[in-house]
């Protein structure tokens, strides 16, 4: 799974720089693939040639835009296998999760970008004014390993819908769905310039996107210290900023809710993808009351989540992606210990998996809201469970947290369910195991960014607003 060349102005170039990136699979610990590191010099070549397709791309009607959009999805869709296989290296992720989540849901929201661009309201009536969205420009894409092309798919659909040209780095640690994205591009003709891959550090690529003139908006996903630094360079050249950052999400389990359901559903959504998901309810909270009863139902949900090699059908919980990432993880695991929480599963590396960066699932029990394991972001495998007092005290709780992305509500009734919804300070929250939902807006309260992804209204993002006075 070797690239050799970047994307861009509609063809494979060359990186002007010499130095490659390795793309190294979690459970192995070997190389599956390389790409290119590429160059300040290459990220000018692409926005140039961004900035040249924007003339023509901002000029096509929606119907010809949803049309490429739509064949672009269609060629992906021959692609599933291999993108499945490369995230599942990359990532870690198990297969059967990856192929469902990490690449067909995205090649599904691809085509619905198609849907909403052509039932877009792009002109109104307000008194004497004809308001007019008009595509915003040259968009810079910088994006997270995670869930690696989810994350590119969400900046590129609607992007291109509202008539957009992009240029992306992917991160260095999951880059190669980008490429077969590229690929895809190069197959269906998409016009040249449209869509442009460079890969490389965030360090030199990503910031050379960031600050380049020609860019009139950056769209980032990753961590709330990069999305710091990157919100800072762009503001300085006045381009309009979507930061997707981190979170810290809370699930309330209020003391009527059927604990039997509710507990699973939250040990599953946080230890999804190995926990490595910036939406994960990694705090639970609990009654007082059933603090223990709760501990004993998550343990339980904990055994099934089978840990082990994701290409291993029985696999529910893959290894992290990095080195890095699991001596992090580990860390935190080990300041938990030391602030005085209750170990009550896991807590260190398995022993029956000395290769690959696994990390056993873990339950932090009697977590205090104080402690870093409750207000810092893992991005691992570790459920803080937090015992509270009343509903006010959950609410309370819940809303003391620097992050404000996402979080779940489970109660007896419905009405109570959103009723605590309605005070939690985040951007989505998921009621009595209400489902994801690739129409609804996502993104962040507090610094879990700026702007909104997914969804019709996301296509928003990507449109500036004229005003024609008559
Ligand atoms: P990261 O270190 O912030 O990296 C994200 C991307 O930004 C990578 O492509 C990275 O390049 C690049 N980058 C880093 N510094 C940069 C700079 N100064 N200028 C331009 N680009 C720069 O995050 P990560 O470790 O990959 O991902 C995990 C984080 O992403 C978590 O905090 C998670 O919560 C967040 N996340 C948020 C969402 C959301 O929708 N809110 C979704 C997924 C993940 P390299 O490839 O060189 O690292
Ligand atoms: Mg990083």
């Amino acid at each position: 799974m070797t690239y050799e060349k970047l994307f861009y102005d509609g063809d494979w170039h060359a990186s002007t720089g010499t130095e490659t990136i390795p793309v190294v699979s979690s459970a192995t610990e070997q190389e599956v693939g390389r790409v290119p590191r590429g160059t300040a010099d290459d990220v000018d070549r692409a926005v140039k040639a961004a900035r040249r397709a924007f003339e023509s791309w901002s000029r096509l009607t929606v119907e010809e835009r949803a049309q490429w959009l739509e064949k672009l999805a269609a060629a992906m869709k021959t692609r599933v296998p291999q993108i499945a296989e490369a995230i599942a290296h990359e990532v870690g992720t198990a297969l059967g999760f990856a192929t469902k989540v990490q690449a067909e849901f995205p090649i599904m929201m691809i085509g619905m970008n198609a849907k909403f661009i052509r039932e877009a309201k792009l002109e109104e009536e307000l008194g004497n004014s004809l308001v007019i969205k008009e595509p915003l420009g040259v968009v810079g894409c910088v994006t997270p390993w995670n869930y690696p092309l989810h994350q590119v798919v969400c900046k590129i659909a609607p992007g291109l819908a509202a008539g957009c040209t992009l240029v992306l780095k992917p991160a260095e640690m999951a880059p190669l769905s980008a490429f077969m994205l590229a690929d895809a591009a190069r197959e269906i003709g998409l016009p040249k310039g449209v869509l442009n891959i460079v890969s490389g550090s965030g360090r030199v690529v990503g910031e050379a996107i960031v600050s380049h003139p020609d860019v009139d908006m950056v769209s980032f996903t990753g961590s709330l210290q990069a999305g710091r630094r990157i919100a800072s360079v762009a503001g300085d050249g006045i381009k309009k900023v979507c930061l997707e950052l981190g979170g810290k999400s809370a699930f309330v389990v209020l003391d009527d809710a059927p604990f039997d359901k509710a507990i699973p559903a939250g040990v599953n959504n946080c230890m999804q993808n190995s926990g490595q998901t910036c939406s994960a309810w990694t705090r639970m909270l609990v009654p007082r009351a059933r603090h223990d009863e709760a501990v004993e139902l998550a343990k339980a949900q904990l055994a099934k989540l089978t840990l082990g090699d994701p290409f291993d059908k029985n696999t529910r919980l893959g290894p992290l992606a990095s080195a890095t990432q699991r001596d992090s993880v580990l860390a935190f695991i080990e300041q938990g210990k030391k602030e005085g929480a209750t170990l009550a599963a896991g807590g260190g590396r398995p022993a029956n998996l000395p290769t690959g960066y696994f990390v056993e699932p873990t339950i932090f029990a009697n977590v205090n809201n104080a402690m870093a394991i409750a207000q810092e972001e893992i991005f691992g495998p570790v459920l803080s469970i937090i015992p509270y007092d009343s509903d006010s005290d959950a609410v309370a709780i819940a809303n003391d947290s620097a992050y404000g992305l996402s979080g779940g509500v489970w109660a007896g009734t419905p009405e109570r369910a959103l009723g605590v919804a309605r005070q939690l300070r985040t951007g989505q929250v998921d009621i009595n195991g209400g489902r994801f939902n690739a129409l609804a807006p996502f993104g962040g309260y507090k610094k879990s960014g700026i702007g909104r992804e997914i969804g019709p209204l996301a296509v928003e993002e990507f449109f500036q607003l004229k005003s024609i006075q008559r």
